[in-house]
């Protein structure tokens, strides 16, 4: 496998140019999209192809690089599987084929993971590959239950066991009489069998009061746990939904739970966000996630730079003949500064032009560039309410504005200022387009909804509408609480005619939160 790697070395190459035909056969974690490896996820955010299976977390499917190839090998409950020899083929074809594949697996591959049989297939055919372990799922469950899988003085093994073995041999085939000598019990694969289970331990001889749990999607916005004893589990008084994974514990440690563990406001609520990944990856998920809700990213536009960024070049050489510098958006700030530096310059370039913002996170995009803005608008984070603050804090007749911004912007702004006499020239930073390729939650949006939508521009309101087709996106909007980032996209949710929109007080990623939490939060 050395010899792989050596061959493919010079120290400029990246990840992406070294593995090139490898496969790295990576645990994606029980189902948060944050207990992935780091080293995982570098892996997965490199690679050209990922073939997944059906759980693992699909917001990591989103990191994948533009271009990179998906596969689902998933097998749907109550379909038929995929079969393996289909899988190591695809493996094998596309790793000969000089790509770098990542074989992304629920859990860890190598517990109930048929990591083995993919390993054996690819030394077979002469495939450098890795492992790269995840945290299984019977960790995710003790974690979620909040209790140990081992401990001192009570138990000091722990058996992982799957109950669904190879229908080949008949019956469920486990020997109860070994585990009930066993220390603690993780059993994967239950589904349908957790009587036998309960059953065939107490006939074993373990007492029929021994602890239980159930977890169901450990570690995931929806989970769900049941707590009791072997008895009850052998009668049948269990409650898991069907289709979703669980697994049971069984032992003295699954007796060890804590009353009460704490719940988060937003437990169980799923938030839709709308706005391009890049920016909707920054802030607003992680405080979300911290309050506990579960995240869809469905990035309904893209933003990418202008087709002809000439104009803005020539005005960015000559910007001491403007007076002001007026910025409506993060994103304005981002590619004004990106062309300013590939022309040669640094942030000295504006020094003597003053610099307008229209909000919060404007604004703190400017102090990221060292700029610290000389006007926000008070009332309202507008373009119009920006321009009306100007005209009635100074004289803007003959003055000279500068207004780099998206090419859809509104026109509001700059007619109130032209009107007043002022010279503004309009020049495009950047293009909004529609994100054509399709969300990992479609489906899931599609038939199942959701508690909250975000919306943080009107071009991401269009952009779902067109993606979803407008009565897919009108009833789901329907269905869950609509938040907007302030009134021009409330206005442009009007149009679609959602008429019941939640907007935050501040048009920033705090705003958004303050009234996401507000409307979702299940009172403590
Ligand atoms: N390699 C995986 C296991 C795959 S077998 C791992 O290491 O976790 C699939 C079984 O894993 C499911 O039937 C269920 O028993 C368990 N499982 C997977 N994800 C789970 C989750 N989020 N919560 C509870 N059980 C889960």
């Amino acid at each position: 496998m050395w010899d792989h790697y050596m061959s493919n070395m010079s120290p400029s190459k990246n990840a992406h140019e070294v593995l090139k035909g490898f496969v790295s056969l990576i645990g994606a974690g029980p189902g948060h999209p944050l207990l992935i490896t780091r080293l995982g996820y570098e892996r997965l955010t490199a690679c050209d192809v990922i073939v997944h299976d059906r759980l693992i977390p699909c917001e990591l499917l989103l990191d994948a690089r533009a271009g990179c190839e998906l596969v689902d090998v998933g097998k749907i409950p109550g379909q038929t599987r995929i079969p393996q020899d289909f899988i190591n083929t695809i493996l094998i074809e596309k790793a000969s084929r000089g790509l770098h594949v990542v074989r992304l697996k629920g859990g860890d591959p190598s517990i109930f993971g048929r990591v083995g049989e993919e390993a054996s297939a690819l030394a077979e055919a002469g495939i450098p590959f890795e492992i790269i372990p995840g945290v299984t799922a019977a960790s995710g469950a003790a974690a979620a239950a909040g209790i140990p899988l081992t401990q001192r003085g009570l138990s000091s093994c722990v058996s992982l066991i799957t109950v669904h073995e190879d229908p080949g041999k008949g019956g469920i085939g486990l020997d109860w009489r070994v585990l009930a000598q066993s220390g603690s019990l993780a059993l994967y694969m239950a589904g349908g069998k957790t009587r036998e289970v309960g059953q065939g331990l107490i006939e074993a001889g373990l007492p029929p009061a021994t602890p239980v749990i159930l977890v169901q999607n450990a570690t995931l916005p929806d989970e769900k746990k049941w707590i009791g004893s072997l008895l009850q589990l052998s009668e049948g008084h269990i409650p898991p939904a069907p289709g979703a994974p669980f697994i049971v514990l069984v032992g003295s440690v699954a007796g060890l739970t804590l009353p009460d563990l704490k719940r988060q406001p937003l437990s169980g609520k799923s938030v839709v966000l709308t706005g391009p990944l890049s920016s909707e990856k920054e802030g607003l998920p992680g405080m979300l996630r911290l309050y506990g809700a579960e995240i869809l990213f469905c990035p309904s536009i893209e933003i990418v730079p202008p087709e002809d960024a000439r104009p803005l070049e020539d005005a960015i050489r000559n910007l001491n003949f403007y007076d002001w510098i007026l910025f409506t958006s993060r994103n304005t700030v981002d590619f004004f500064f990106e062309c300013l530096r590939g022309l040669g310059f640094d942030s000295r370039k504006i020094g003597h032009c003053r610099i307008a913002s229209v909000g919060a996170t404007t604004s703190k995009h400017l102090m990221k560039q060292g700029i610290r803005p000389d006007l926000i608008p008070v009332a309202e984070s507008t373009g119009a309410c920006l321009a009306r603050e100007l005209i009635a804090g100074e004289t803007v007749r003959d003055r000279r504005f500068l207004f780099p911004c998206s090419e859809i912007a509104g026109v509001d702004m700059s007619d109130l200022l032209t009107q007043a006499g002022a010279q503004v020239d309009r020049l495009t930073a950047y293009r909004t387009i529609t994100r054509r390729s399709d969300w990992p939650c479609r489906r899931r949006l599609i038939e199942s909804g959701c508690d909250g939508l975000s919306f943080a521009s009107p071009s991401a309101v269009d952009g779902f509408w067109e993606i979803l087709g407008a009565d897919h996106a009108s009833r789901i909007c329907r269905a869950g609480q609509v938040f907007s980032i302030g009134p021009t996209t409330t206005r442009s949710l009007a149009e679609h005619g959602v008429e019941k929109v939640h907007q935050a007080p501040r048009s920033s990623p705090e705003g958004m939160l303050s009234i996401i939490l507000e409307t979702l939060a299940s009172p403590s």
